[in-house]
């Protein structure tokens, strides 16, 4: 690099891959880059969509990257990187929301150190403007909660609010109206519906193309539905009860240091759920995971 060029190198976010080029966006401005050859030459994509990169410009918009920056989080599937945080949504009614659904995307925001926020879409179909019982228990435990109906404008100010500035994934069950709520958020945005997703399912080999697409008053969303795997990450069997937050204030009494909340004997957490200080649904939720994350450990 000579002076004149290496005072051009900028930082971007690679907001999509596709057809042999990275797109960096800065600011307003759209790049059209290629990788550093030796990025190449090692084995799978070594920057991935989400990535803050560095580029040098070449002639016009076109750039190369040269750096890829370090990452704050890494999703696998969808393969993204620096997700601040998933919108895990459910609906009122139609389908009816499932709770341990709710858990496990939970679980696997925050095993991914993604901050998760619960939306609870088509309110309107909510009788007696009533709030779900069970929508209280997470607002307690201190989940962000927002609560939207695309039909009658509800709440979508408040998500715009939530998504601005930041890199955000949609999850939850496919007819709950992610894409619905995306396009209220910002008309001519669409994501990709997990219907979709999956009927165009490709080979293994396949590279899926994830996108990220760049909201209006800053910040980007995810173009497809985030944890297209539900099946629990590889953990010590231990840190499953860190991503519960209401065992927190209990865990520390327990008698045993690394206790699973199962089997010990003077388990704080145990009596907390007799007490009814910890909901019994979502301790049951945790035992289930805990099974899966043994089995897990068994088979690696
Ligand atoms: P996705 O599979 O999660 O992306 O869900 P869609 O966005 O495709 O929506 C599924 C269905 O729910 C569609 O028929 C939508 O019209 C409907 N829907 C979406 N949002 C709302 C809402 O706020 N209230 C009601 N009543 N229906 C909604
Ligand atoms: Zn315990």
């Amino acid at each position: 690099l000579n002076q004149g060029e290496s005072s051009l190198v900028f930082e971007g976010v690679l907001f999509k891959a596709y057809g042999g080029f990275y797109y960096v966006k800065k600011g307003e401005e759209i790049w059209e880059c290629s990788l550093r050859g030796k990025f190449r030459l090692g084995k799978g994509t070594p920057a991935l969509v989400g990535d803050r990169v560095r580029v040098t410009p070449v002639r016009g918009n076109t750039g190369r990257i040269d750096e890829v920056l370090p990452r704050k989080t890494e999703l696998f599937r969808p393969p993204v990187a620096n997700i601040d945080q998933a919108v895990i949504v459910f609906a009122a009614k139609n389908p009816e929301p499932n709770l341990a659904l709710l858990d496990r995307f939970l679980v696997l925001a925050e095993s991914a150190d993604v901050a998760p926020v619960v939306c609870l879409n088509k309110a309107d179909l909510l009788t007696g403007h009533r709030e779900h019982e069970w929508l209280k228990l997470y607002r307690r435990i201190g989940y962000p909660i927002v609560i939207t109906s695309t039909k009658q404008d509800q709440g979508l100010e408040e998500l715009r609010e939530l998504l601005m500035g930041k890199t955000s994934v949609f999850a939850g069950p496919s007819g709950v109206g992610k894409s619905s709520l995306l396009n209220a958020v910002q008309p001519g945005l669409e994501l990709k519906t997990g219907e979709i997703s999956n009927k165009l399912k490709r080979g293994k080999h396949t590279t899926r193309h994830v996108e990220l697409l760049p909201l209006l008053r800053g910040g980007f969303v995810v173009d497809s539905p985030g944890f297209s795997s539900l099946d629990l990450p590889q953990m010590e069997r231990v840190e499953l009860g860190y991503h519960f937050p209401e065992f927190e204030v209990f865990r520390e009494e327990c008698k045993f240091n690394g206790c699973l909340h199962h089997h010990e004997p003077q388990c704080a957490v145990k009596l907390a759920v007799e007490q009814g200080l910890i909901q019994q649904d979502r301790y049951q939720h945790y035992l289930t995971f805990l099974q899966e994350v043994i089995e897990q450990e068994r088979r690696y």
